[in-house]
């Protein structure tokens, strides 16, 4: 089969860290640009470099010894493009990304911008950031709710421009896949030969599934960010797709993501702004490959893949599946003894079964041992 190369661009130190509560230093964003490096994301947006001294700094920090491509992004002004080409002075890979809204509402209610105003602002933007790198690419701000005609015009000028990559925002993640797929293929359609970006917000709980849709009519590059953080309900989140697109060849889409990194750079993340993985998040939420009823576990004993679709080395994580509580089976309870080398503690199970369907929540494993030694009047064992 031959797979169809897609590019990762992860903006987990931009559109993320803008999110309330996401906030990184400079030094968290450093440490995050090696970890994401490491992930293999094609792409690594670190920062607004017009919006604070620290952003301007993290972006030059990190561009100067990134072994990765960064870009920044800056409004159509003048300032905001002088800065971000600042921030990219000692850059090897960079490429700076303009943006702008291109929906009614955006010009009328917020800009206020007559079309041919924003096409003229956008086409200077390039024509500026062109002096500080050949690479420019072009976010379209609100273009999931801009006028089809207008977003055609307002293309067709940014690529003539010389803008690259064209970044479809879903800006307030209104979107559903139908009307996803619909744009996509308008865009595809019109401008055959466009590298286009996937940039999804997850305010309907379609940012994955937009991100696919895209995919599929054509587009080259999505944008995610690492546990999906950004602004409100997020973005598409980077471990679910990479996963998405690892387990699912038959979609013929290949990336560069080292799976086995992704544990690790979630857990950096969380650890850098103080956040907690919520247990029932896919692919890295603690329940993912925890199982305490007792049909899951005996199931899982017998064969892993009768109740794990996705397993904890996939991802790079080392877990023992079975866990005790009231819902656990005598399978469970044997497997658990027998790991705790107590193959013959309990001589008998209903003992065991006994003692865990009185209790609430997990059980540790070692109180569990304690207990069913001191049960069996085999203490000897836990002092052996
Ligand atoms: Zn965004």
């Amino acid at each position: 089969m031959n797979f169809k190369r897609i590019k990762i661009l992860d903006t987990t130190l931009r559109d993320g860290e803008q999110a309330p509560g996401f906030a990184m230093s400079v030094q968290d964003k450093i440490k995050m640009a090696k970890i994401l490096t490491a992930l293999g994301v094609d792409c690594i947006e670190v920062g607004f470099p017009a919006s604070s001294p620290d952003d301007f700094t993290a972006a030059r920090e990190i561009s100067a010894s990134a072994e990765t491509q960064i870009r920044v992004i800056a409004r159509c002004q003048e300032e905001d493009i002088h800065k971000a080409g600042k921030a990219l002075t000692n850059a090897q890979n960079h490429r700076i990304v303009n943006f702008i809204g291109i929906s009614d509402l955006h010009l009328h209610q917020r800009l206020y911008l007559s079309k041919d105003q924003v096409i003229r602002k956008a086409v200077d933007s390039i024509h500026q950031a062109l002096t500080y790198t050949p690479f420019v690419d072009f976010a379209l701000e609100d273009a999931s709710r801009a006028d089809p005609s207008f977003l055609v015009e307002f293309l067709t000028a940014i690529l003539e421009a010389g803008a690259q990559h064209i970044s479809v925002c879903d800006t307030v993640g209104h979107m559903i896949p139908m009307e996803t797929k619909h744009l996509f293929s308008l865009l595809l359609q019109r401008f055959p030969e466009t590298t286009f970006s996937a940039h999804f917000h997850n305010d309907l709980g379609f940012a994955l599934a937009n991100s696919l849709v895209a995919l599929e009519e054509g587009a080259k590059i999505v944008e995610c960010t690492l546990l999906g953080i950004g602004e409100r309900a997020g973005n598409t989140s980077l471990e679910q797709l990479a996963m998405v697109l690892h387990k699912k060849k038959s979609l013929g889409f290949q990336t560069n993501i080292q799976t086995t990194q992704l544990a690790l750079a979630c857990d950096t993340l969380c650890e850098l702004v103080d956040y907690q993985i919520p247990v029932n998040k896919p692919i890295v939420g603690g329940n993912m490959f925890l199982a305490c009823s007792g049909i899951h576990q005996d199931g899982l004993i017998k064969n892993r893949a009768n109740y794990e679709y996705i397993h904890a080395e996939d991802i790079g994580k080392v877990v023992n599946p079975i866990v005790l509580s009231k819902h656990s089976g005598k399978a469970g309870v044997q497997y658990v003894l027998k790991s705790l080398g107590l193959p013959h503690a309990c001589a008998d199970i209903q003992t065991a079964m006994t003692f865990l369907e009185q209790q609430k929540g997990l059980v540790d494993a070692q109180l569990f041992k304690k207990k069913m030694c001191a049960l069996n009047g085999k203490l000897q064992i836990i002092n052996a």
